[in-house]
């Protein structure tokens, strides 16, 4: 089995979606192995994703994941990193309801930069982040 780092988005935590999404996780065969209720700092946000640092949208993003808690989550299972993208559809919502209607990002999205969640994109990414949130036995 495979793990993935997840976050529910201050958007998505705004609106009370958080059980809902869970719920969807949980029935497309995700374990939840490991959560964590929290708001990021201003540099704890550039630092999760340092990647967009040049990015003309940084500034508008960790605004964004900075304006209230977020809900991380370790989640496993076979293909984890691939099927959770999956899961979540396109990046900008508007993107996801147009091609991908059942996905997360367009049941629960706002537009392109508060689109409700998110998930690495590698094994590489999917380690650090889960690094990022986690420790201990979670991230062995
Ligand atoms: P995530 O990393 O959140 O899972 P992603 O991998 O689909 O999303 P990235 O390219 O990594 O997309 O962008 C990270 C986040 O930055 C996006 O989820 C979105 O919130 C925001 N973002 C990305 N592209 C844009 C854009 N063109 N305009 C505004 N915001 C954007
Ligand atoms: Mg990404």
């Amino acid at each position: 089995v495979e793990r993935t780092l997840a976050m529910i988005k201050p958007d998505a935590v705004k609106n009370g979606s958080v059980d809902s999404i869970v719920e969807k996780i949980e029935a497309a065969g995700f374990v939840v192995v490991a959560r964590k209720n929290q708001q990021l700092s201003a540099a704890q946000a550039a630092e999760f994703y340092a990647e967009h640092e040049a990015k003309p949208f940084f500034g508008g993003l960790t605004t964004f994941m900075t304006s209230g808690p977020v809900v991380a989550l370790l989640l496993e299972k076979p293909d984890a990193i691939k099927d959770w993208r999956a899961l979540m559809g396109p990046t900008n919502t508007e993107k996801a309801r147009a091609e991908a209607p059942e996905s997360l990002r367009a049941l629960f999205g706002t537009d392109g930069t508060m689109n409700a969640t998110h998930g690495s994109d590698s094994f590489i990414s999917a380690a650090r982040e889960a690094a990022f949130w986690f420790s201990g036995d979670l991230i062995k």
